[in-house]
């Protein structure tokens, strides 16, 4: 009688820990975790980021190759005398894009869609 009632109270317990779950909809690693755009989209998002970040650091480098070497807007770039000026070197698209320098005052460009420096303000 005593093990037949604990059984009882046991299953009792289980019932109201499954139901409890149900209701939290199962929190935690139970449940897949849903991401809004997916995780090719966020890595995408990271090797944009780092690209933009590339193009920023050729574009301040152009700058100061600009200024050092007395060019004016238009003027054909050196990218190898740039590339003196970047840090980070190799500035490499995580994508796989290739970057075009442009000349003095231009924006410089990668190859992989999306991947653009904002239009400067200048
Ligand atoms: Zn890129």
């Amino acid at each position: 009688m005593r093990a037949h009632k604990s059984a009882l109270s046991s299953a009792i317990l289980c019932a109201l820990i499954l139901s409890c779950l149900l209701q939290a909809g199962c929190p935690g690693p139970l449940r897949p975790v849903t991401e809004p755009h997916g995780q090719s989209w966020w890595k995408k998002q990271q090797e944009r980021e780092a690209c933009i970040t590339n193009l920023m650091c050729i574009g301040a480098a152009k700058e100061q190759w600009a200024i050092l070497n007395a060019k004016h807007n238009g003027d054909e770039v050196i990218q190898t005398e740039v590339d003196s000026y970047v840090k980070n070197l190799p500035a490499e698209c995580p994508s796989g894009g290739s970057y075009t320098y442009g000349r003095v005052a231009e924006l410089p460009t990668c190859s992989v869609p999306g991947h653009a420096l904002p239009e400067a303000k200048r």
